[in-house]
């Protein structure tokens, strides 16, 4: 598996699917899911909440519906942070994903930082978790784009992988 950082907006990613850092009960929110909810349209908070509750750690896919850069949404949800008991939950977040575009032939997927926003994860160490759990996946996911939407994130990921 190919992994490689990216500067911007997730919603402008061209990938077979992208992740959203969703809530268990898979509504739109703000952040990235709330990004992701308004280019989709609101045909994705139906088929979403149709899925719901989510728990932490798991991953459902939906179809992108009016997003033009992607085929499928990966409605991934991480953990709220509590400490560092945490990062299982968070791992499994991004290889459940994994596990639901391999479901649906997903190729390349795009990740935003998943629990780095709201849900209050240090960033560092969401960095090195994500790459962790990433690289330990069996998947037939050939290209992952690490989606930073600030300079940090994105140091934080080139870190990471090197
Ligand atoms: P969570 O609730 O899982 O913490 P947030 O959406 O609050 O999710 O934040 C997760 C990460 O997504 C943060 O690093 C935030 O800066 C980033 N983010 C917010 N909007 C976008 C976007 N449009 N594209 C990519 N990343 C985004």
């Amino acid at each position: 598996m190919e992994i490689s950082v990216v500067r911007g907006d997730i919603c402008a990613v061209v990938a077979d699917a992208v992740v959203t850092a969703g809530n268990s009960s898979l509504v739109g929110g703000s952040g990235v899911n709330g990004a992701i909810h308004a280019a989709a349209g609101p045909e994705l908070l139906r088929a979403s909440r149709a899925l719901a509750p989510c728990p932490a750690g798991s991953a459902v896919v939906t179809p992108a519906f009016r997003m033009a850069n992607t085929s499928w949404v990966i409605h991934a949800v991480g953990p709220v942070y509590s400490g560092p008991q945490d990062e299982a939950l968070l791992a499994s977040a991004y290889t459940e994903s994994l596990a639901r575009a391999d479901e649906v032939g997903a190729r390349s997927v795009a990740f935003p930082a998943i629990s780095t926003g709201i849900y209050g994860y240090p960033e560092a160490d969401a960095a090195r978790v994500s790459v962790a759990a990433l690289r330990g996946a069996r998947t037939s996911v050939e290209t992952v784009y690490l989606v930073a939407f600030g300079e940090r994130t994105a140091v934080l990921w080139e870190r990471a992988l090197s």
